[in-house]
Order: structure tokens, then sequence, then C-alpha cells
């Protein structure tokens, strides 16, 4: 009960004391600390139930066999590496993956891949300085990283999530933030934005709308086209028919025809990602078979 009364680890079974062991959500019991290093740096161990950590760990094997074998073997001269401030990201062109590498990831007992193709969007963020003395602008800036992520944030209902068992949704992180300076007054990427900006495909113009135009002089600009005018003309209907019949469920469709166009006008700017899917996929099929991540 007390801090100094032991409970049994719903995973090893050892008896671990108060500051060796996290506690599982519903009352499902407690973790270990070395349980723990079993999963993921990027999550909140707290925040799960046993089934659902025992599936992660799971998935951690597998991350991990997935790390050794396909991310291992390359060479290091065909890697990007940008790690300023201990934390940061490796990335491998070649099998469209990256790594997170922070002192706590390293100490996990598996390591992680993310698939490039999970990257939704990535963001300059930056900490205003609120200490006056060093006279510096920002105390922190770096780069945001968003996944698209089937597990609902915490808190939030299943029923808004989608993109479970799709395997370019990332089940468990939403985000990861890479900080690349301290106490400066300017953003320094580091070359990481202009790598992600490179491997997508987003060139010149970096504006949603520049970038729209830009990849429409890419390579598979008509099959893109064609699909969000297609899209567009789709939810242009819809939305006229939602006007005309004041029907909720039309209405519904046209959201759902706005969203799909969205979507798409999104993969526009980063027309790469078709071919990303497909090497990540090639990749994870060699190396894990049937074997599904989760
Ligand atoms: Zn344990």
């Amino acid at each position: 009960m007390g801090l100094f009364s032991k409970e049994e680890c719903a995973f090893c079974g050892n008896k671990v004391g108060f500051f060796s062991r996290k506690k599982l959500i519903n009352n499902e019991g407690y973790v270990c600390k070395e349980c723990e290093k079993k999963c993921s740096a990027l999550i909140n161990v707290s925040h799960f139930t046993r089934d659902e950590l025992k599936k992660h760990m799971e998935y951690m094997e597998k991350e991990n066999k997935l790390y050794e074998e396909a991310f291992v073997p390359i060479d290091k001269k065909n890697k990007q590496r940008f790690v300023t401030i201990s934390t940061g990201i490796e990335c491998a062109d070649e099998i469209a993956m990256f790594r997170y590498v922070s002192p706590q990831a390293d100490k996990k007992v598996y390591k992680e891949l993310f698939r490039y193709d999970q990257i939704k969007s990535y963001e300059e963020y930056y900490k205003e300085n609120t200490n006056a003395s060093n006279g510096k602008k920002y105390s922190e800036v770096g780069l945001t990283i968003h996944l698209n992520c089937s597990r609902p944030q915490f808190g939030e209902s299943a029923g808004s999530v989608v993109g479970a068992g799709s395997r370019n949704y990332h089940p468990y992180v939403h985000e990861i933030q890479v900080p690349t300076a301290r106490d400066t007054d300017s953003f320094s990427h580091v070359g990481l934005k202009d790598h992600l900006d490179k491997v997508f495909g987003v060139y010149e113009d970096n504006s949603f709308v520049g970038g729209i135009k830009s990849s429409i002089v890419g390579t598979n600009k008509e099959r893109q086209e064609r699909k969000v005018a297609g899209e567009g003309f789709k939810a242009l209907g819809n939305l006229a028919k939602a006007k005309i019949t004041g029907n909720e469920e039309d209405a519904e469709k046209a959201k759902d025809s706005l969203n799909t166009l969205k979507n798409d006008a999104a993969d526009l700017v980063t027309h790469n990602r078709a071919s990303l899917t497909r090497t990540a996929n090639e990749v994870e099929d060699r190396i894990l078979g049937n074997e599904k991540l989760v």
C-alpha cells in the first residue's frame, strides 16, 4: 500500500518498490523498471492497460529485429544523422525509415524504427527565452515531426481515430520533438528540415500552395492532378446537395469529401509518398515475413 510496500510487476512477477515501478491504467497493476526498458522511450507506460503494454513489448521486439537487420548493416556514410543536443533522428533513406536517438532511447532493450511515410508534417518550434540575462531570443529551437498515429491521444475517445492496422500510421507515437539549438537568436535546423524536404520532394517554395504548384511539374503529376480534381468536384457536388436538401447525412458526406481532398492535396506536396511506402513495405516484408507489426 504505502511508500515502502512492494508490489508485483504485472509482466515479470518480480516484487518491486515504489521507486522502481509505474502504475498502469484501470488499476491493472504495475510495470517494473526492467520491463519498462522493453517499451518505447516515446510512450508513457502509465497510459496503457496491461494487455496494451504486453502487445507494445511484442511490437518493440519486432521493431528491434528490423533495426538490427535493416538499419544496422547500412554503412554509416549512407545514414544521415541529425543529433545536436543528444536528442535527434538518424535517417536511412535507402530503407525509407529513421530512428530516434536520445539518452532515454539508448537505455532501452529494443530499438525502434519509424517509417518516412508515417510522417504527416513537420514544422519549426521555438521556446521564447524568459531568462533576460543572456540576451538570446530563444531558449530552444527545433523541429516537431508529426506522425499519423492510430492510437488515440490520452483521454481522447477511440472513435475519433483512424488508420488502425495501416502500416503508414504509427501505432503509438503522435509526434517527435527534435531540439536543434539552445540559447540562440535564430532557427537552426542543422540540415534536418532540408533533408526531410528532399525526402518528400518539397522544393523551392515551401508554402502549401507553392508546394502543390511545384509538385504538379513532378513526374506523376497527371494522375495526381486528375485525382485531386475529381475529389474536388465530388466535394463540391456533395456540398451543393447538402445545401439544397439540408440533410445531415449529405452534410457529413460533403465534409468527408472535403477531408479527402485536403489529404490528396497534401499528398501532392509530398508526391514521393507512394514510393516511400513501397520501400518501407519491402523492407518489413523481407525481414518480418508474414509477422504483422501490430
Ligand atoms: Zn517487470
